[in-house]
């Protein structure tokens, strides 16, 4: 099915679009080999491979590269000079060394790498097939750099942008509120201390007010002498802090582990609120949702959908094609809710419901109608043959001093009057008499 839709809840995919390339420069043809394997199935990248600084000339005149892997000495270049090839090429790099010691840092940070991973037996093809997966996911995430020193902004700017991450710049804590308010997708501040309008501490201090550290990463950094900083940073609610001079990898490193927080966290959030079926919100995170928003923030409809004879389709077909009968009907009721604000849920095994945002009883009436035509028309592919369901709806706009319990349960009763009343139709208050209008006997 399809997924990335906004009401589909998926998780970000650490795939290359099509057909991108990744340079590997590596004389060992075993590691070479798995590499190539491990890449290939687990990023999408297409692999080019060679085995010498003459092989890798050629292979970059001919054609473009997202990112390159090297070793450091290759057979017809001992001493490192694969770097100053790639690099002149403007191919971000990400070095693999045997060996690590002062010198060989000093050679990979002098270059302006991307990264640099010391083999480790074993491991050595996990560590590689991680980093390039971080790198490629980076672009995802918005870090907001905030300092009042040009020079120090565009240092950090030059190496998180070097790591693929999607960076932009305030020049005051003024300005970085202004543009947090503004853009809800950055998940990431670095923030200096000592500026003029406002600190970095409170700077911190402020936007903490609104946004957790579930939704945004703050990291302080400052070139005080003042040790107690850094507790202060974080008792505000920075997520960590680094004094200045930093040590490149240690900077690159607390990032990354803030990032990647951020990422299994969101992981962890999806997985508790996605019906794993469908991908839509699951009955827990439905119902949640719905109490959090509280009454007075309810304003719009509330559908309750069911399919009909669902269990003939499993006895006939059996239960996968009753599973691909789940999902295309999810897919349809995502893609209807897509571009308003409603949340559709699965709130049991053939049973939906769905908010409708802002929608009165009679948009909600024909929205509902439209979606069962809609789920009617649909010729469902699985394994044995095409099926065909309907789906019977009952669906109530919300009434300002009602509880939502009452107001689910009179759509309730109206799904029950649809199937009582020959089912693949829309009930509402719309198209029953006031006299059976289950609100009204929910309220009364
Ligand atoms: P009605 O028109 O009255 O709603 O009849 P129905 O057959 O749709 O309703 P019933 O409640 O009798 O049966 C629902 C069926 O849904 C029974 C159950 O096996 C099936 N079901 C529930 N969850 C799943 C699921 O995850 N996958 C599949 N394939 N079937 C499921
Ligand atoms: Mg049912
Ligand atoms: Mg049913």
């Amino acid at each position: 099915m399809t997924v990335g839709r906004e009401n589909l809840l998926s998780i970000n995919g650490l795939r290359l679009r099509q057909g991108e390339r990744i340079l590997l420069v590596e004389d060992s043809v075993a590691l070479s080999t798995l590499l190539t394997q491990r890449l290939e199935e687990e990023t999408g990248a297409i692999v080019t491979r060679c085995g010498s600084l003459t092989q890798a000339r050629r292979n970059i005149a001919e054609g473009t590269f997202l990112l390159a892997l090297t070793g450091l000495n290759l057979p017809d270049a001992p001493d490192g000079e694969i770097l100053d090839l790639l690099l002149e090429a403007s191919i971000p790099t990400i070095v693999f060394t045997a060996t690590f010691d002062a010198d060989t840092r000093e050679r990979c940070t002098r270059k302006e790498i991307v990264d640099y991973i010391v083999k480790d037996g074993a491991k050595t093809v996990d560590k590689v097939v991680h980093t390039v997966g971080r790198i490629l996911a980076n672009s995802a995430h918005k870090i907001l750099v905030v300092d009042d020193a040009r020079s120090a902004r565009s240092e950090l700017v030059e190496i998180l942008s070097r790591q693929n991450f999607h960076v932009l710049e305030a020049r005051s804590g003024r300005q970085a509120l202004e543009i947090l308010t503004a853009d809800k997708t950055i998940d990431l501040v670095i923030t200096d201390h000592h500026m003029a309008d406002m600190d970095g501490y409170e700077l911190t201090r402020r936007i903490r007010q609104t946004r957790n550290s579930e939704q945004l990463r703050i990291i302080g950094i400052s070139s005080s002498s003042d040790r107690l900083l850094s507790a202060s940073f974080l008792k505000a609610g920075a997520s960590d802090f680094i004094y200045r001079p930093f040590v490149h990898e240690e900077l690159k490193c607390r990032i990354d582990n803030n990032v990647e927080t951020l990422a299994q966290l969101n992981h962890l959030r999806q997985l508790a609120e996605q019906d794993y079926l469908t991908s839509l919100a699951n009955r827990r995170h439905f119902f949640a949702t719905m109490r959090q928003r509280g009454r007075a923030a309810m304003q719009g409809s509330i559908a309750l959908l069911d399919i009909d004879h669902f269990k003939t389709v499993n006895d006939t077909y059996g239960h996968d094609a009753g599973d691909a009968v789940l999902q295309a009907i999810s897919t349809a009721m995502a893609d209807m809710c897509a571009t308003a604000k409603h949340m559709p849920a699965r709130i049991g095994g053939e049973e939906f419901a769905i908010y409708l945002n802002q929608l009165d009883a009679f948009q909600a009436h024909s929205f509902c109608e439209e979606l069962r035509r809609r789920i009617g028309e649909l010729v469902i592919e699985t394994g044995s043959r095409p099926i065909s369901v309907t789906l019977s709806i009952g669906v109530v706009e919300f009434e300002p001093d009602e509880t939502f319990e009452n107001q689910l349960n009179a759509a309730d009763q109206l799904l029950y009057l649809a199937k009582a009343n020959g089912r693949n139709r829309v009930y509402s208050t719309l198209t029953i008499p006031e006299a059976i209008n289950p609100i009204a006997s929910a309220s009364g």
